[in-house]
């Protein structure tokens, strides 16, 4: 049995997911390093002739098998960086994604200077948007809405470390009766699932691994869009946002069904790749 340096399980980790066509190899492999030897790359490589053992050697060789068949790397680390935070990710619950910051970006811009917001997030996922905003403004109260077990429970896990002033709701939001127990919120957050029946069938292979119900926004992409502003809209206090992501193209569509629902203005916002990602809409004063 060889024996293997830190160094040289990391070059192994590296040709293994480059032989597999992975296209940011080497930075996947530092992830994995790190998660099997529990500390910062720059931190193994210093001392990378140290021996590791034969057992975190099968680990490694397991977990380069997985992501050769595209496992997503953020399920087999368990957690996923989102706005600087480590989020807690996992099957069954949709990987946080950099374009999600978007709404974040914005909620806090819409609440500077405000002492306390009272926050919603519908279709809440992992929490990302919440545990985000909840770090980054002061007094963040309110709830987040998720309905599937699974992600329910990274949901809770998330809030509890980040937003513990928020309340985890296991719900529908499609369900209106639901809806009409909730009012009085200065901002509502939403990223529903948006994919189009096309989208669907042109997923990443990772992405196939992530649950449908977060990805799948019917025919045309747009039924939570349509159902949720009508059954949440009410939930707002005045002057209050409804703060939607959209997939690539949508804005028109979304826009429109914010200005059918009464909202009075509509903004949009584009993520760091340039597509308009966000739209929001405000409540009358
Ligand atoms: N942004 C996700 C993707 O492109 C879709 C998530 C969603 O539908 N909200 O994979």
């Amino acid at each position: 049995m060889v024996t293997r340096t830190r160094r040289q399980l990391y070059q192994r980790i590296r040709q293994r997911l480059t032989a597999a066509n992975l296209e940011d190899a080497a930075a996947e492999a530092g992830f994995l390093l790190e998660f099997l030897l529990e500390k910062p790359l720059p931190q193994l490589l210093m001392d990378g002739d140290l021996p590791v053992a034969e057992q975190t050697v099968q680990q490694a060789e397991r977990l380069c098998e997985q992501r050769a068949n595209r496992y997503p790397l953020q399920y087999l680390l368990g957690t996923w960086e989102f706005y600087g935070l480590s989020l807690q990710v996992g099957e069954g619950v949709l990987i946080p994604r950099a374009d999600t910051e978007t709404l974040v970006d914005f909620v806090r811009f819409c609440r500077q200077g405000e002492v306390q917001t009272k926050l919603l997030d519908l279709c809440s996922g992992s929490g990302c948007i919440p545990a985000a905003i909840a770090a980054h403004l002061p007094q963040v109260t309110g709830s987040a809405v998720e309905w599937e077990s699974a992600a329910f429970y990274y949901l809770q896990q998330n809030l509890q470390q980040y937003a513990k002033e928020m309340q985890p709701i296991q719900g529908n939001v499609l369900d209106a009766v639901f809806a009409k127990r909730f009012s009085g919120y200065d901002i509502i957050t939403c990223n529903p699932p948006y994919l189009t029946e096309t989208d669907m069938q042109v997923l990443q292979p990772e992405v196939t691994f992530e649950p449908e119900t977060a990805l799948y926004g019917g025919t045309d992409g747009l039924d939570f869009y349509r159902q949720v502003t009508v059954y949440w809209k009410d939930a707002l206090a005045a002057g209050g946002w409804l703060v939607y992501e959209i997939g690539m193209g949508q804005e028109q569509a979304v826009a429109e069904i914010l200005w059918q629902n009464g909202f009075s203005d509509v903004v949009q916002r584009i993520d760091a790749g340039g597509i308009v990602r966000m739209v929001a809409g405000h409540q009358k004063l």
